[in-house]
């Protein structure tokens, strides 16, 4: 069901003047609906909800998450019940305008919407003893193991690895897998000051570098210039990107590339990391603000 097989590195053509080589890790060919640091994320939690018998698995998104989409699919498939805290109160009633949510609901999970000041709040899972919690976009320690596995033996070739950073599950886990002469580079896909900290709970080396300024105003912020960098990077490389997180994080390999920032005879590889499911929900927030939409 998972086909691993097809997570290879695809080589991204570069004008030969750049002097660098980029390589895109298609980790968003694992799986239709359980894709990218998801399927990475849930895998040992999965596992570890089972072996302690619970059979329902409780986590927390936005409503446009694909962290939320990608539990509500593993729940259906290895048979758990799934509540999503969804943050947003004003979202009550309107599942059906929401390709996620909808797509999720579809799987079986159960909503409560929230407030975000109750989101925030600790306390409300007190309530939800008899589930298997995941937190927020998955990350904990067993998510972490399991990122630890994206990279392979064979990409110890690399000497910069990028990847988009939400939580920082995914980089806390390249940075722990890498080989100590691999930079690893983290995009962040918001702004926040916090990442930094949360990471290096997570990881012991210091071959990591957080670059803060291709987060596009925030989370799941994109302007015109993004749309056009996306759709391009498709028609040319026959290579979706998501505009939450991998359509910022190659736009900025791309501009440092351009703008030299790695050595000539660099060899550069990219992390899809999936999310591709957010497409229509932003193409339904495009359609509106009357912007060109995601091919
Ligand atoms: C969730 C997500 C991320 C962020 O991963 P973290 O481990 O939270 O940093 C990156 N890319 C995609 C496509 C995601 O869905």
């Amino acid at each position: 069901m998972f086909n691993l097989d097809k997570s290879i590195n695809q080589k991204i053509n570069l004008p030969l003047e750049y002097g660098v080589e980029l390589f895109i890790k298609r980790e968003d060919q694992i799986h239709p609906f359980i894709s990218g640091n998801k399927y990475r994320k849930l895998k040992y939690n999965i596992a570890e909800a089972k072996h302690l018998g619970f059979t329902k698995l409780l986590t927390f998104g936005g409503a446009y998450s694909n962290h939320i989409a990608a539990v509500a699919f593993a729940g259906k498939q290895f048979g758990f019940e799934t509540l999503g805290i969804i943050r947003g109160n004003e979202l009550e009633g309107k599942i059906n305008d929401n390709p996620t949510l909808t797509f999720s609901r579809d799987c079986g999970m159960q909503f409560k919407f929230v407030t975000r000041e109750a989101y925030r709040n600790d306390k409300l899972i007190d309530k939800f003893q008899d589930f298997y919690i995941i937190p927020e976009g998955g990350t904990n320690d067993l998510a972490i193991k399991g990122c630890e596995e994206i990279l392979k033996e064979s990409d110890m070739e690399f000497n910069y690895i990028c990847t988009p950073v939400g939580t920082g599950g995914t980089i806390s886990g390249l940075i722990n897998c890498s080989q100590p002469s691999q930079q690893i580079l983290g995009f962040p896909a918001l702004k926040g000051a916090f990442l930094q900290e949360d990471i290096s709970k997570f990881v012991s080396k210091n071959t990591w570098k957080l670059v803060s300024d291709y987060h596009f105003g925030g989370y799941a912020k994109i302007n015109l210039e993004l749309i056009r960098f996306i759709n391009e990077f498709k028609e040319k490389h026959d290579i979706p990107l998501d505009p939450v997180y991998t359509g910022k994080m190659m736009f900025g390999i791309f501009d440092l590339i351009q703008k030299g920032y790695f050595p000539k005879g660099s060899k550069i590889l990219a992390i899809h990391t999936g999310g591709l499911q957010g497409i229509e929900g932003m193409n339904s927030k495009l359609k509106q603000k009357k912007l060109p939409l995601i091919e």
